[in-house]
C-alpha cells in the first residue's frame, strides 16, 4: 500500500473526484453497503463490486474472522480503469481521529481488475477498516497479506530474492522490516521479507494470531509480542526461525520447481 503525502493526496482526490465526474457519466457507477465503484464501462463496475465484496468477505472473514463492516459513515471508493498495458493499484486510507477515507485504484486489465490486483488493494481496505479502533496495522503485516493475493509473476520475483539472500547467506534483519512505516513500490527487497515472514507465521498459527501480533508489536514492542504470540523468547529468535524456515522452502524449491533465471525484476509494473 503506498501511503501518499497528504498534499499529494488532496491533489489525487481532487484529480480523481474530478476524472469521476466525468467518466462516471461516459462510465459506470455501481455501490452497496460496503463499497462505492466507478469504472471504465457499467458492465465492468457491476462486476468489480461484485468481486470486492466477495473478496472483502472472505479476507474479512479468514483474517479478522468477522464479516465486512457495512455501517460504514463513508464507503471505500474503487476506481477501476482498463488498460493493456498497465497492471497498476493503489490504495489511500485515513482512518485516524475517527475520519473514514479510503480510496483504492486499479488499473489493468479485465481479468486482473477482477483478480489479483484488485485483490491486493481490497485486502488493504479489509485490513485497515477492521482494525479500526484497534490499531494500525505495520506496513509489513498489510503488504505481507496482500501480497499473498499476488500472480505468479511478482510471487516468482519475491522467490528469487529469498534464494539469493538463502545462497549468499545474507539475511536482512527483521528488526528493520517490523519497524518500517512504509514500503516502496519498488522495494523487492522488503516485499520478500514481509511476504515471508508472513507465510512463516502462518506456518505457526491462523491468519487472526498475525493480526493480532501484528498490532501488539506496534502497540508493546515487538519483543514482547513474539513471546506473547508465538512463544519465542525475543525478535532474534524469530530472525532464526524465519531464516530457518526460509532455508528449507528454498531447497525444497529448487529441488522441485527450479524458478526461471529469464524473467527480469526491471520489466514487471509491481503495485503497491
Ligand atoms: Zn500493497
Amino acid at each position: 500500500m503506498r501511503l501518499l503525502a497528504r498534499p499529494a493526496v488532496l491533489i489525487a482526490l481532487a484529480v480523481c473526484l474530478l476524472h469521476n465526474t466525468n467518466s462516471t457519466m461516459a462510465g459506470g457507477l455501481a455501490s452497496n453497503e460496503h463499497f462505492v465503484v466507478l469504472a471504465t464501462d457499467q458492465a465492468l463496475a457491476d462486476a468489480v463490486l461484485a468481486k470486492a465484496t466477495a473478496l472483502g468477505q472472505q479476507l474479512s472473514r479468514d483474517w479478522l474472522g468477522k464479516p465486512l463492516p457495512s455501517n460504514l459513515i463513508r464507503r471505500p471508493c474503487i476506481h477501476a480503469t482498463l488498460s493493456d498495458s498497465e497492471d497498476q493499484g493503489t490504495t489511500w486510507i485515513d482512518l485516524a481521529n475517527g475520519r473514514q477515507y479510503g480510496m483504492v485504484w486499479v488499473t489493468s486489465s479485465r481479468e486482473r481488475l477482477l483478480g489479483s490486483t484488485l485483490a491486493h488493494e481490497v485486502c488493504h481496505l479489509v485490513l485497515a477498516y477492521g482494525c479500526q479502533g484497534e490499531g494500525e496495522l505495520p506496513a509489513w503485516a498489510t503488504e505481507g497479506a496482500a501480497s499473498l493475493q499476488d500472480n505468479r509473476e511478482l510471487v516468482e520475483i519475491r522467490e528469487r530474492t529469498l534464494r539469493s539472500f538463502a545462497q549468499n547467506d545474507r539475511w536482512p534483519s527483521l528488526y528493520s522490516i517490523l519497524e518500517k512505516p512504509s514500503i516502496g513500490v519498488t522495494d523487492h527487497s522488503s516485499y520478500c521479507i514481509a511476504t515471508s515472514l508472513t507465510e512463516y507465521l502462518l506456518s505457526c498459527g491462523d491468519k487472526s494470531r498475525v493480526v493480532r501480533f501484528a498490532l501488539a508489536g506496534k502497540q508493546k514492542g515487538w519483543d514482547q509480542a513474539v513471546v506473547e504470540h508465538y512463544k519465542l523468547q525475543n525478535v532474534q529468535e524469530l530472525q532464526n526461525a524465519w531464516q530457518t524456515w526460509a532455508n528449507r522452502r528454498v531447497r525444497t524449491a529448487e529441488r522441485e520447481t527450479p524458478i526461471r533465471s529469464d524473467l527480469s525484476t526491471g520489466t514487471t509494473k509491481r503495485r503497491s
